[in-house]
Order: C-alpha cells, then structure tokens, then sequence
C-alpha cells in the first residue's frame, strides 16, 4: 500500500511527500481508509508507531477540501489589534494528549502536514504562561492540540474558545489521560452534554492508546457510532 493511493488530497500527497514519509506503517495503512470512510476509531497504538500521522493524515485531507469554506477567518497579522480584532477559536480539530512534550511533537506533524493550506494549527499546554497561547488562539484556529487542563482553562472562557464547530475529535494517549484523573475532563470533552461539541451525526471520535482500560472502553461505548473500526 502507498500514500498515493489512498485517496488523499493533492495538497496532503504533496505534504506526505514532503515529510519524507516513504510508505505508510501499519497502524497507518487501517486507519486512513476508516477515517476517509467517515469512521470512528479506536486503536491501539505504542509511541513510533506513526500513529500521529495515522490520524492527521486523514482528517486534514478531509478537511483540506472544504478549507475555504471552513477555516477560522484571519486578522491580518501586521496590522493585528489584540483589542478590536480579537477572533474567538473555533476549532474543526481537537486533539487531547498527556504531556506537553507529546502536544508539541503532534502541533509540530500538524504544522508540517496543513503546509501550504489555510488550515491552521494551534497548541495550548499548562505550565507555561496562556498569554502566547491566547494570543495564537485569538490568530484563528483550526486544529487545536491540547493538554487537558489547559484545555479546561481555555474551555471556562467561552468568549475564548468554543467546541461547537468541531468535526472531529481525537484523544491520544487515552490510557494515560484516564489513569491521572482527567477521566472526567475526557467525558466532558467526548459527551460535551451538547455544551461544548455539537450534536452533529459527522462527527468522529477516535481513540488512540497502548491498553484499553475499562474507563476507556466506556468511552468508545457511550461516545461512538456502534460500527466504529478497532485496530489493534
Ligand atoms: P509517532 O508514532 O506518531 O510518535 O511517530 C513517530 C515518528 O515517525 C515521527 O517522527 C513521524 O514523523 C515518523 N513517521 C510517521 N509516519 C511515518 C512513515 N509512514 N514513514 C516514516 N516515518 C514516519
């Protein structure tokens, strides 16, 4: 199997091409098609993997076809007044991880693979000053990579940060969110209780993690389609 056959997007085959992938990994090679195919997901997956790629590779392709229509509108950058050209994010893409570090390895995949799109990509984590990360927000955003408290901080300030337009919504690492007390963050995120991601019949959940706790098994069961794809 190869990246040019799989349906992508020129721009997204020309992005791959770029990254210098040369052929898809497994995890790769099932969940592209399921993601194409409009499917939820639940994987099972080990860091170098190229799991990353296995979701962002799709879902960008997907979305680069609409990019025009969908992407966060843009304040001009040299002429940007935080005061009066504030734009509240609204993102398509969310992707939640444990760590700061794996949030910057996937913000950074995302950057290399919305190249030369008007898709825009953002990553917020704790432990760090919100100003900058506000700020970028407040610059559009499309895909947002989160951690999840910082994610939380952002999601009480809905004049911030809205979940309503999401299309897809993607926690990797699941195992590890769920075992360091953030199950409940992950519901609230995943379920949303038609506050924060709507009710939109296409929107796709997909799960990334190396076990499969009970907590994230109940995830998948209360949150995605019945058909949703499993890889192991
Ligand atoms: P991950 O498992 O997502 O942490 O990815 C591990 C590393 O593999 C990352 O540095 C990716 O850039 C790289 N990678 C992802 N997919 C491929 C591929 N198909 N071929 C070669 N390298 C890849």
């Amino acid at each position: 199997r190869e990246f040019d056959d799989a349906g992508l997007h020129p721009q997204m085959r020309e992005n791959v091409r770029l990254c210098q992938y040369g052929q898809p990994t497994a995890i790769q090679s099932y969940c592209i098609p399921a993601v194409l195919t409009g499917h939820d997901v639940v994987a099972c997956a080990q860091t170098g993997s190229g799991k990353t790629a296995a979701y962002l590779i799709p879902i960008l392709s997907k979305l680069m076809g609409k990019a025009r229509m969908l992407a966060a509108p843009r304040p001009n950058p040299t002429r940007y007044n935080p005061a009066t050209d504030r734009v509240r994010a609204e993102p398509l893409v969310l992707v939640v991880c444990p760590t700061r570090e794996l949030a910057c390895q996937i913000f950074d995949e995302a950057r290399r693979l919305c190249y030369r799109t008007m898709l825009r990509p953002c990553v917020i984590y704790g432990g760090a000053p919100t100003r900058n990360q506000r700020e970028q927000l407040e610059m559009g955003c499309d895909i947002l990579v989160a951690t999840p408290g910082r994610l939380m901080d952002f999601m009480n300030n809905l004049s911030l940060l809205s979940l309503s337009r999401l299309k897809f919504t993607v926690i990797d690492e699941a195992d590890e969110l769920l075992s360091s007390g953030w199950e409940e963050a992950m519901e609230k995120i995943f379920g949303g209780g038609g506050m924060y991601t709507n009710e939109d019949a296409d929107h796709t959940y997909l799960m990334f993690s190396a076990t499969f706790p009970k907590s994230a098994r109940r995830l998948a069961r209360d949150y995605m389609e019945e058909d949703f794809v499993k890889i192991k």
